[in-house]
């Protein structure tokens, strides 16, 4: 452990886990002259947006790729306080019996599948119109995919995908997960429609390292903390580990679906690509992979070498996707009323949370409590070592738009 509680009382604020959530959490509250101090269990900082160089000099993400998105002008605006930025926007194809198709479904892909000539908007929308099968009540992501485009298409493009990813078949998985699928008419082949897609210019981790560049911030890395076991005296501890670990999971254990990465490196000439873009989702069921993403689209950047990395969902490994279904969520609700119980904690980001949340929405969420733990400049101005607000809180979603229920991911997100 990190450290005795006693040595930690010269700190105003303990934040567990150098995340988005933890990181935004230190930083704010240093801007406002307390002493932070940061502990992390990995050997690095930034979190599960960690990124690094491989041995061949490729920019790569250790815990699969992150590609930055808002609609949050205030969270494009904080970062960019710590870093450059790089325009980027991401396209993902769906390899279909041998042919590549866009994702999210749209005008192309209904007309390469079809083999149709679909010009405008009305001729999409009406064949959509024609293949869904409505349902009374959508009750699983299979109602919520077959009600919008029709079993062919869930069975080409989501089944496979969605019971690897989540080794569960889709009739089983809870609506929410499916919900916020994007359909279009048109031709428009962004992953993502945010206003701010971009890539942090020198990486993440170099953004993280800045927001962490502070002489009241004192970050200890390869230090766990016990939660509740080790709440010590510090004034505030910000907790952004997993919520039933705090407790030391004494309701039981909350499930995650897990991922293992395979890397491969090839020679290329300078500039060339093996991908024609960033990601390509496979849902066919004779791979056992989900997806595979060339860095180098991400990053921009040139050399002789390219990184692919390969994805392979497993039930066990790092928390990475809270498993939707309403079992998990009132285990997850037990444990938020013993967390609101706690004093002088704020339970901050996706694993105190239970809940898949993007970068720009950790980041909201952390802005958000730390302006209610700490305040703000144009507020009252807090002195150095003044006392925190102390009572325990499971952060708001600081307004960003979250998905609903619990996770979500069906066919390439996140
Ligand atoms: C495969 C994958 C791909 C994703 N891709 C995208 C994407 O493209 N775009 C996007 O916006 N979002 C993406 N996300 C989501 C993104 O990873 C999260 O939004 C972000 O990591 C949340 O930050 P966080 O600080 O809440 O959690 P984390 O980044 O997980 O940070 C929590 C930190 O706390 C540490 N910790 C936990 N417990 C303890 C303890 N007891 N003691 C000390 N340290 C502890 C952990 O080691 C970790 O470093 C993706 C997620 C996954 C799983």
């Amino acid at each position: 452990m990190g450290g005795n509680t006693t040595e930690r009382a010269r700190f105003d604020v303990c934040v567990v886990g150098a995340g988005f959530a933890g990181t935004v959490m230190a930083e704010r509250a240093a801007s406002m002259g307390l002493r932070v101090l940061v502990l992390e269990r990995r050997d690095h900082i930034a979190g599960n947006a960690f990124d690094h160089r491989d041995e061949h000099g490729v920019l790569v993400h250790r815990y699969g790729p992150h590609i930055f998105h808002t609609n949050a002008p205030r969270v494009s605006d904080y970062l960019s306080r710590f870093t450059d930025w790089r325009p980027y926007e991401h396209r993902v194809l769906a390899e279909v019996d041998g042919q590549f198709v866009p994702m999210p479904i749209n005008r192309t892909t209904v007309n390469r599948l079809y083999g149709l000539t679909f010009a405008t908007d009305a001729e999409v929308q009406r064949f959509f119109d024609e293949v869904a099968e409505p349902c009374a009540a959508v009750a699983t992501s299979r109602d919520a995919v077959v009600a919008k485009v029709g079993s062919e298409l869930y069975e080409l493009l989501f089944r496979g995908y969605t019971r690897k990813q989540w080794g569960l078949d889709p009739s089983q998985l809870d609506a929410s997960v499916c919900a916020r699928l994007p359909v279009r008419t048109s031709a428009d082949d962004r992953y993502f429609t945010d206003a701010f897609q971009q890539m942090p210019a020198a990486g993440y981790t170099a953004m993280f390292e800045r927001m962490l560049d502070h002489p009241l911030i004192e970050v200890r890395t390869g230090t766990a903390h016990a939660g509740e076991s080790e709440r010590g005296r510090v004034a505030l501890l910000v907790w952004t580990g997993p919520i039933d670990e705090y407790f030391g999971r004494r309701l039981g254990a909350l499930p995650y679906r897990s991922l293992r990465f395979r890397l491969e490196t090839r020679a290329t000439a300078p500039g060339v690509l093996l991908q024609p873009v960033g990601q390509i989702n496979y849902p066919e069921a004779h791979l056992d992979y989900t997806r595979t993403t060339e860095f180098r689209h991400l990053t921009g950047e040139p050399g002789g070498h390219t990184t692919i990395a390969y994805e392979y969902p497993c039930a066990d490994g790092d928390p990475y996707y809270p498993i939707p279904r309403p079992e998990n969520r009132a285990l997850y609700e037990r444990y938020r009323a013993l967390a609101a119980a706690q004093r002088g904690v704020v339970f901050v980001g996706r694993l105190a949370r239970y809940q898949y949340l993007n970068m720009d929405q950790v980041v909201a969420q952390a802005l958000h409590a730390a302006r209610a733990s700490f305040g703000s400049r144009d507020a009252s101005r807090r002195r150095r070592g003044a006392p925190v607000a102390g009572g325990a809180r499971v952060a708001g979603d600081g307004g960003v738009r979250v998905p609903g229920g619990g996770g979500a991911r069906v066919a390439g997100d996140g």
